[in-house]
């Protein structure tokens, strides 16, 4: 266990796991939170500058929570945060639908070629193999 300073209060605390915040502040935090969920389910169609008011949140605050996938607003707010990759605006998460497939597709090709450069060489391990090495001969 370490003592570190809270990231939010820089109060010193005993850091165990997770965020890098103390306990105090995560209260805070859980009570602003559910504050804004409240006001959000009250006022579906509220714009992020008349929640960060009514709510004393900061708005960027509020974008952490949607990066962070916790806050959750419905289609029709107006409320939206900037892919970071392309800047389109999405509702939650980091990146819009695109840019999400993008990099899973990238992600999947990096891990199919380390995948590729690591397995042991077990001859007929798989049927698409077998094609390949027939096909090869025949040619
Ligand atoms: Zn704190
Ligand atoms: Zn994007």
């Amino acid at each position: 266990m370490e003592v570190i300073n809270c990231k939010k209060c820089n109060r010193l605390f005993q850091y165990i796991a997770g965020r890098m915040i103390c306990p105090i502040c995560q209260e805070e935090e859980e009570k602003e939170f559910k504050l804004l969920k409240e006001y959000l389910y009250e006022h579906p169609r509220a714009t992020m500058i008349e929640v960060s008011e009514a709510t004393g949140i900061s708005i960027q605050a509020i974008k952490h929570y949607l990066r962070e996938g916790r806050l959750i607003i419905t289609n029709d707010s107006p409320i939206g945060i900037e892919c970071e990759k392309c800047g389109a605006e999405i509702k939650t998460g980091r990146f819009c639908e695109r840019c999400a497939y993008e990099l899973e597709m990238g992600m999947r090709l990096i891990t199919n070629e380390l995948k590729e450069k690591t397995k042991a060489p077990y001859p007929n391990s798989s049927k698409s193999k077998m094609h390949y090495l027939k096909r090869n001969k025949d040619n």
